[in-house]
């Protein structure tokens, strides 16, 4: 448990906030949770001993530290400035509370959401993550945080229960833009690398002895050590990151690209790719689908 337990709103019970807040609760925290889907909600109270669920935004009044794991920006936003006549967090929390964005939002809207905070004094950090839900599960996630220093100093502990490798990145968005930047990276290199096994498929090559050499060789990358053969050769396509927020990362990292002046000439391709799988595929499609989704469109 932590020196000084504190209490934590967490909103967004997903594939990755569910196993988060889990770890929060595990480190003696009192946790305030909500999510727009009630079973999930009633799933996490009844399996969390002494957790309450919101009934919506108002019940984070009291609490030190809010932590958003939200699909997009959209929602984000919405729920931190609120909408349509609705108040969001920034009419609700009280002076000195810190927000912290863990969802993977847009860097540039990152911005501005910590100045708007900032005029409410309030403090904003955003802190995205990467590694998936089997390193959500074990607490052993990549976090990288933009917003100020002292800030991120103040919650390194919370952070060191939800990951391993916690790194500040900048002011504020800049989490935002790593993250973004490091999915672009991602989802290229398992494009190549689904290709590469395609393709050595037609000509008569074994995709297992495939991956196994590009591990051992310069080939390597996240896709062909972590996603190859227990999702792929598979069959199982069940990773828990969805192609459709993949679709959406890349989207953002062009987007940076372009507001930075960049022309992101693979990157174009790149998204391309993702957004045609996107707009293809079921919206429940795991990201690692894209191997099924070339193997198609070829024929
Ligand atoms: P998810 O879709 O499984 O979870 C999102 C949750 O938010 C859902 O439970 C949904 O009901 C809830 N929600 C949506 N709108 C809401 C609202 N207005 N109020 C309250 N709850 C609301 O997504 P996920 O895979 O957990 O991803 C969450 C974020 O983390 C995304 O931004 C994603 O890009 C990022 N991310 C995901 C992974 C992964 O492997 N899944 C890895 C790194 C980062």
């Amino acid at each position: 448990m932590d020196a000084v337990a504190k209490k934590i709103g967490f909103i967004g019970l997903g594939m990755m906030g569910f196993p988060m807040a889990s770890l929060l609760h595990k480190a003696g925290h009192a946790l305030t949770v909500l999510d727009a889907v009630p079973a999930t909600l009633e799933r996490f109270v009844s399996e969390h001993a002494g957790a309450s669920a919101a009934a919506g935004l108002d019940a984070f009044a009291g609490v030190d530290v809010v932590i958003t794991m939200l699909p997009n920006s959209d929602i984000v936003d919405a729920t931190v400035l609120g909408q349509s006549g609705q108040r969001g967090l920034i009419n609700i929390l009280r002076p000195g509370v810190t927000v912290i964005d863990m969802s993977s939002s847009q860097p540039l809207r990152s911005k501005v959401l910590a100045e708007q905070l900032k005029k409410m004094r309030l403090s904003f950090l955003d802190a995205p993550v990467s590694g998936g839900v089997k390193r959500a599960v074990d607490g052993s996630l990549a976090i990288m945080v933009g917003g100020e220093k002292a800030q991120f100093d103040a919650h390194q502990a919370l952070f060191l229960h939800m990951g391993k490798v916690i790194t500040h990145v900048g002011q504020a968005g800049a989490g935002h833009a790593v993250k973004a930047l490091n999915n672009y990276v991602s989802a290229a290199g398992l494009v190549a690398a689904a290709e590469a096994l395609l393709v050595g498929q037609k000509f008569g090559l074994d995709p297992g002895i495939m991956t196994d050499v590009f591990n051992s060789s310069t080939g390597k990358n996240n896709t062909t050590e972590h996603k190859v053969k227990p999702f792929m050769l598979s069959g199982k396509f069940n990773s828990g990151f969805s192609l459709q927020l993949m679709a959406k990362d890349l989207g953002i990292a062009m987007n940076l690209g372009e507001s930075m002046g960049w022309q992101m000439l693979l990157g174009k391709e790149v998204l391309n790719l993702w957004a045609g799988a996107a707009s293809t595929l079921d919206k429940s499609a795991d990201h690692t689908e894209m191997y099924r989704y070339l193997q198609q469109i070829e024929k």
